[in-house]
């Protein structure tokens, strides 16, 4: 039987292992890495997989920086510290917000080694350790969509068409899977133009573009659409929308690529129970690892692996006492085989 969320979850990690193995689609011989991340996106608007394309020598100095991501007040502190010592409020801009937030921010940067500072009397100076570098090129954002019949197409066209008005990512793509056949004209009426199309095969893990994106004028104001008519022959309404500037869209971006290098796509499995005796991780490529309930028998998605499952059971004492507590049993080994394999993907941690 197929479970009804199985296609979809599972789907969205193979186009997530795909673009890691292959992305670009067209290479342009262009020497970057890649970061691949699944949920993010700002509070308006989530995007199944991004990839970030990375200056590779950027990205491996962003590693000084530790594993876990700069948040805004940190990105503020870390950014413009000063190569030499300085008193904190000579060297930093005006947040915006009150002094004493930035002075919480240097001292949680000094904790994680981002950060050198000291006392002169009672003032806090600050030096940098590294400039912070400008590691991220590009973001992509695409959305996964196994069955990509008409009426999936009409659903997805109206986000597509928010993320296009907003160009916050360079490109906006949709994934959908493989038919085999020609695609239909129909499938595309619905989508934004500057939308990318890619057929992939979550088997094989082969790709084809059927159509091209555009890219987004993500240095230019954006437009975000609050509200718009629900379109019924009725409704005279207005779309309500407002500007959002460059800095403002710098500022989004460079933070949805600090959450994606913390988490990667393989933390699935951290809102997920890997301590339920049923939980397990399969292979199917013989690289990628998918959660697998060996209850229900289907790649279950993280809505369902929770506390209120009905078919959980906690892993039985006995399994952890090889190596318990230290290692844990076979739900933390799962953790951190996934949380190597992010890490390997961060050179430089
Ligand atoms: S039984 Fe429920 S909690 Fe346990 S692995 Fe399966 S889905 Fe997750």
């Amino acid at each position: 039987m197929i479970h009804p969320d199985d296609s979809e979850f599972s789907f969205e990690l193979r186009t997530c292992r795909w673009a890691e193995r292959a992305w670009p689609p067209a290479d342009d011989g262009t020497d970057r890495a890649i970061v691949v991340a699944r949920q993010l996106g700002t509070k308006r608007r989530r995007w199944d997989t991004i990839v970030l394309e990375c200056d590779r020598e950027a990205f491996e100095q962003r590693a000084n920086f530790g594993p876990k991501r700069l948040d805004s007040d940190l990105l503020h502190v870390v950014r413009n510290a000063p190569a030499e010592w300085a008193y904190y409020r000579d060297a930093l801009p005006h947040p915006g917000y009150p002094w004493r937030y930035v002075r919480e921010a240097i001292h949680r940067a000094d904790d994680r080694g981002a950060l050198e500072t000291r006392k002169n009397g009672n003032r806090i100076e600050i030096r940098r350790k590294w400039p912070y570098p400008n590691w991220v090129d590009r973001i992509v954002a695409i959305e996964n969509k196994p069955d990509l019949d008409a009426s999936a197409a009409r659903n997805l066209g109206t986000q597509l068409e928010y993320d296009v008005a907003l160009a916050l990512a360079d490109e906006v793509w949709v994934a959908s899977r493989e038919t085999g056949e020609r695609v239909e004209p129909v499938l595309f009426e619905d989508l934004p133009v500057e939308a990318g199309v890619l057929a992939l095969d979550p088997e094989t893990l082969a790709a084809d573009v059927s159509w091209y994106p555009r890219s987004l004028a993500v240095d230019e104001p954006g437009t975000r659409i609050l509200e718009r008519p629900d379109g019924g022959t009725r409704d005279g309404s207005a779309a309500r929308f407002e500007y959002v500037d460059p800095a403002e869209k710098a500022e989004m971006r460079l933070r949805i690529a600090e959450r994606a290098y913390e988490r990667g796509w393989r933390s699935f499995v951290d809102t997920m129970r890997p301590d339920c005796r049923h939980f397990a991780l399969r292979g199917t490529d013989g690289i990628q690892l998918r959660p697998y309930c060996e209850s229900k028998e289907c790649c279950q998605t993280a809505a369902e692996c929770s506390g209120s499952c009905p078919a959980f059971e906690p892993e039985p004492p006995v399994w952890r006492t090889r190596g318990w507590p230290i290692e844990g049993g076979p739900g933390k080994r799962s953790k951190q085989l996934l949380e190597d394999r992010r890490r390997r993907r961060r050179p430089g941690l």
